[in-house]
């Protein structure tokens, strides 16, 4: 098999470590792909991006310096110290690496080679050097240390100094040249297919299968003929789809044609999740493998997606386990840990919400409109507990629109996506594009008051709430009505000990029906006279279409919210209800809170 020499690589690598111009940059990768073997494009891909593979598979680099210095020390027949002395001096053991080879390389090759000429059959190539690194990058378990450290002494043994400079850069993950993907994508246009012009052609199947490597091999290899035969297939992750920004919502929908799909823009993880039979893989949207991440959502998938082949998009979000609440955003990176995932499965369970669907039993569905891949998403999802489809509705009005988005941001959304539903709406693989506009906040309120509200209602609780109740309806109290308006639904904040008074303290008020005085929108599993009154704090005061407190008084058919609310604890048995905190005072709150800006998504929050 033909292979390139490592000392033609590093000579690249050098050049475009010099050169700041993007230009000049493309210019070095072609020559360097033209003088590549089709063979090992892969593999010179990889090594330039300082990489094994694509993102998604690859093992990685990132060995710690002081494993590396051992190594070097032990390559060149130094002590440790003076390795170290030179790396304290230089900042970089690439550097402090090959000025020590340069001194005492020659005693030390002829040492270990029999002849000067052995020495010279002896080169490094990539393929050579790919095979060692990725020797390097899966060691694991016990003696995994001593593998890494021999391999890079073998390695270095046949190097010469510039190479080592470069090497152990690899090897520490701190490369770096800077090449940026389209970099290289514009090189192998120039190189196989002539002209710059056709990297749009080649990105696209790169979008499609995102392995610079394999890419490239193809089109070194087979030219426009291979490229043409990329296609989506289940366990390569395709390049996510990116959404505009526009904060206002006539503007939006004008943009969008008149009326739009808006959906829920759930404040989680996303997730693009791949089924074969009963395998599923989950990517980031950095295009990470993260399936270990979300074993609860591997689950569901295999059991409520009813497809044996299928890529599916969504948002992956934490829920409180007893009340089934949404929580925010940092409560889902506990789930990032490595270990204790199986901890923080019970502690933040995970609910997904789908949204889109590429690709279906052979058939890629990228380039049908969105109606059309809806559609397919609902035939295959059977809605369950914690597996859902986005929350959507069709609007054509402004109005809607923010009503919509009230009702997201109070239920703990980041605001809504807002997506066109035209017959060119296609899933735009790895674009920002105006078929999609994102409708966030960029300011967020503080609530630092506590206010005291009455338990009108309350749900069943799930899981270890089972028998219990779940979360409260929580109302404020109108003395010119002489009733009691909801606020909010209360689930966090109770201890073991108040859940388990909760149903006996509450029975005695407990009726079959809505309470006459009480104004609700939301339908209560249990219904009570107002009586007990509970001191509560929130994130802050939201509008809310879900809610009947000041309904109407700060805008037109929005009531007023408390996002993320808490029991604090205190039972306010001191005050009857119609001591509770009054209407007029949430208003008033709404109008005095402070304002903090961005970002929405760091409301700090936990249950
Ligand atoms: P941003 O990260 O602010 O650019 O917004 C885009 C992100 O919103 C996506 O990458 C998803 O993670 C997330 N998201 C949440 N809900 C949706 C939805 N219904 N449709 C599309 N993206 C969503």
């Amino acid at each position: 098999m033909s292979d390139l020499e490592y000392s033609v690589l590093v000579d690249f690598y050098e050049k475009i470590e010099a050169t700041s111009s993007r230009l000049t940059m493309t210019d070095l990768l072609v020559s360097l792909f033209r003088r590549t073997p089709p063979e090992v494009m892969d593999k010179v891909v990889y090594l330039t991006r300082g990489t094994l593979g694509p993102d998604y598979e690859a093992p990685e680099l990132g060995v710690a310096e002081k494993l590396t210095i051992r190594a070097v020390a032990q390559a060149l027949g130094l002590n440790v110290r003076d390795v170290e002395a030179a790396y304290k001096k230089r900042g970089d053991i690439g550097l402090a690496a090959e000025e020590l080879m340069e001194k005492v390389k020659p005693a030390t090759i002829l040492d270990f080679f029999t002849s000067a000429e052995t020495v010279s059959k002896k080169r490094l190539t990539v393929g050579g050097v790919y095979d060692l690194l990725l020797k390097i990058a899966k060691a694991s378990g016990p003696g995994a240390q001593e593998t890494k450290i021999s391999t890079l002494v073998s390695l270095l043994k046949y190097a010469q100094p510039k190479e080592a400079r470069y090497l152990l850069r690899t090897v520490t993950g701190k490369l770096r040249l800077g090449v940026a993907d389209m970099t290289i994508l514009d090189a192998l246009a120039v190189s196989f297919i002539g002209s710059r012009s056709a990297r749009s052609f080649i990105e696209r199947a790169y979008n499609v299968h995102p392995d610079l490597g394999y890419i490239a091999k193809l089109v070194a290899e087979r030219g426009v003929e291979g490229i043409k035969e990329v296609k989506i297939r289940v366990g390569v992750p395709v390049k996510p789809m990116l959404a505009e920004r526009l904060s206002d919502p006539a503007e939006i929908i004008e943009k969008l044609g008149g009326s739009c799909l808006v959906e829920y823009k759930y404040d989680g993880e996303r997730v693009q999740a791949h089924k074969r039979g009963s395998e599923v893989f989950l990517f980031s949207r950095r295009l990470e493998n993260i399936t270990n991440h979300y074993p609860d959502v591997v689950e569901m998938i295999r059991q409520y997606v009813k497809a044996e082949e299928v890529i599916l998009e969504g948002e992956v979000v934490a829920l409180n386990p007893d009340t089934g609440e949404m929580l925010p955003f940092q409560d889902l990176m506990h789930r990032r840990r490595k270990y204790e995932v199986e901890e923080a499965m019970e502690k933040y369970p995970a609910a997904v919400f789908l949204f889109d669907i590429l690709y279906l039993d052979g058939r890629g569905l990228i380039d049908d409109p969105l109606p059309e891949r809806r559609r397919q998403l609902e035939d295959v999802v059977e809605e369950s507990e914690r597996l859902k489809l986005a929350k959507s509705e069709i609007v054509k009005t402004p109005e809607e629109l923010i009503k919509f988005f009230e009702e997201a941001v109070s239920e703990g959304c980041e605001g809504v996506m807002c997506k066109s539903l035209s017959n060119d709406s296609i899933y735009q693989m790895g674009a920002r594009g105006w078929l999609w506009v994102k409708f966030k906040r960029d300011y967020r309120y503080e609530m630092t008051d506590t206010v005291d509200l009455v338990v009108v209602g309350a749900f069943y609780g799930k899981g270890k709430r089972a028998g219990t109740y779940g979360a409260l309806l929580m109302a404020a109290y109108s003395p010119e009505e002489d009733v009691f308006k909801t606020v909010c639904k209360v689930g966090s904040g109770f201890s073991d000990d108040d859940l388990a008074q909760l149903p006996k303290l509450l029975e005695p008020y407990r009726i079959g029906h809505r309470h006459p005085r009480v104004v609700s929108r939301m339908e209560a599993d249990v219904w009570f006279t107002p009586f007990i009154v509970l001191e509560v704090i929130g994130a802050e005061i939201t509008l809310s279409p879900l809610h009947t407190c000041a309904l109407g008084r700060v805008k037109p058919e929005a009531g007023l919210a408390i996002r993320f609310p808490r029991f604090t604890g205190r039972y306010r048995t001191d005050k009857k209800p119609e001591d509770a905190t009054t209407e007029e005072e949430i208003v008033e709150m709404f109008k005095l809170q402070r304002r903090v800006s961005e970002p929405v998504a760091s409301v700090s929050e936990t249950s």
